[in-house]
Parts: structure tokens; C-alpha cells; sequence
């Protein structure tokens, strides 16, 4: 499925391929924010069709690169969530942990660097699994978790063509589950109200998801 978004620097518009090329090489971002103090990493977390890429200071912790990825796609009701790095998995939780399971009480650089590629599950029972990958290490300044380019809405369409708007939570592991309003209304598993919205998240569909608050 085609998927494109917008560098936040100079307005222009990439597809999911092209777009951490240009952001190494965005003449706007290097000039507005090549220098300072903080050490960051720009990440990208994707799946399917959505992506987002973040600048992180990498001090941070995986603590807060999970709830950065839970207030822009993922919460829907306070699930477990992990990461899984080179065959590590640290939890969102230690209430269940075993022993010897690892927290998100981890600085970012003390686990991952530039190239890493790492995963993130968010769910245990109906999972949003994404992964992840540390596109640059620069220093710049940075307050928060910044958002650099997110992928625009996909086109989703009804299987009878026009656009989708609705998603059923039955049908959404067996395909056909994207619905335009009017066939959502003569869909066998339930009426509108029974219907999720689509909307720009891997999340959407699952679980009641309807979007960040
Ligand atoms: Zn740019
Ligand atoms: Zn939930
Ligand atoms: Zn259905
Ligand atoms: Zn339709």
C-alpha cells in the first residue's frame, strides 16, 4: 500500500522509501538544528504502511520512548508493552516479570546505537507489534520527544471502492474489514455503532481503539 508523509523541516512530501534519505540529507533540518549539546538519535518506528520518525535524546529511556509511542498510536487501555533488543526483552511492568526479566529502566544508548534495529509489542493478547530502527546520531538540542515525519493517512479503501471510514473489529484478521459509512450499515456482524473509526494508527480496529485522547 502506498504510504507517504511530510519532513516537518521543509514541507516537502516523501514516500516511506524515500524518506530517511532525505532526512539525512534535509538542507532545512541541518541548518535549523545542527548544533547544540544533547546527543540524539532519530528513530524510526513503522509497520505496514504507518511510520513515524522522532528525534530522542539518547540519554532517554525506553521508558520514554514507550510512552511516546503509546500517546501517538498505540493506548488504548493500558496494556503491557516491550521491547525486544538483540534478543533482550525489558517490560513495561515488573509486576509480572520473572526473574531476571529486564524493565524499561534503560538509557537508550546503553542498549542500542546507530543501525540498531530493535521491536516493540504493545499487548500481549491482541499485539501491535512495530519495529524499530536508529536511522542518525547527531547532536542537537532537544527538549522532548519531537516528531520529524509521520506517514499521512492512508488512502484505505471499501471493497466496493469508495473510501473507508469504519473498521470491524470482527472481520479485521480475516481482511474486508475496512467499510465505507454506507456499506457499514448492511454489514453481517453488527450496525455503525459496533464499528471502530479508521484512523492514523496501527492500532486502529483493536481492542476499541479510536485515536489518541
Ligand atoms: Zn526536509
Ligand atoms: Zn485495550
Ligand atoms: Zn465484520
Ligand atoms: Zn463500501
Amino acid at each position: 500500500m502506498k504510504s507517504e508523509g511530510e519532513c516537518k523541516y521543509c514541507k516537502k512530501t516523501f514516500s516511506a522509501i524515500g524518506m530517511p534519505k532525505h532526512l539525512l540529507v534535509c538542507a532545512e533540518r541541518d541548518s535549523l538544528n545542527s548544533k547544540g549539546e544533547n546527543t540524539i538519535f532519530l528513530i524510526r518506528a513503522c509497520t505496514g504502511p504507518f511510520f513515524v520518525y522522532f528525534e530522542v535524546k539518547a540519554d532517554s529511556t525506553l521508558e520514554e520512548v514507550d510512552e511516546f509511542l503509546r500517546d501517538l498510536w498505540l493506548d488504548c487501555c493500558g496494556h503491557l508493552s516491550a521491547f525486544k533488543i538483540n534478543n533482550m526483552t525489558y517490560y513495561s511492568s515488573c509486576e509480572d516479570a520473572e526473574p531476571g526479566d529486564k524493565t524499561m529502566d534503560y538509557k537508550l544508548s546503553s542498549v542500542v546505537n546507530v543501525g540498531s534495529s530493535f521491536f516493540h509489542e504493545y499487548d500481549f493478547g491482541t499485539t501491535t507489534y512495530l519495529g524499530l530502527k536508529v536511522i542518525q546520531k547527531r547532536n542537537s538540542r532537544l527538549k522532548k520527544i519531537e516528531v520529524i515525519a509521520r506517514n499521512n493517512l492512508p488512502d484505505f479503501k471499501c471493497k466496493c471502492g469508495s473510501k473507508a471510514e469504519n473498521i470491524c473489529p470482527e472481520c479485521i484478521w480475516e481482511g474486508n474489514a475496512l467499510l465505507c459509512s454506507k456499506c457499514a450499515q448492511n454489514h453481517e456482524c453488527g450496525d455503525k455503532d459496533f464499528m471502530l473509526p479508521v484512523v492514523n494508527s496501527p492500532r486502529m480496529g483493536m481492542c476499541g481503539y479510536t485515536g489518541p485522547d
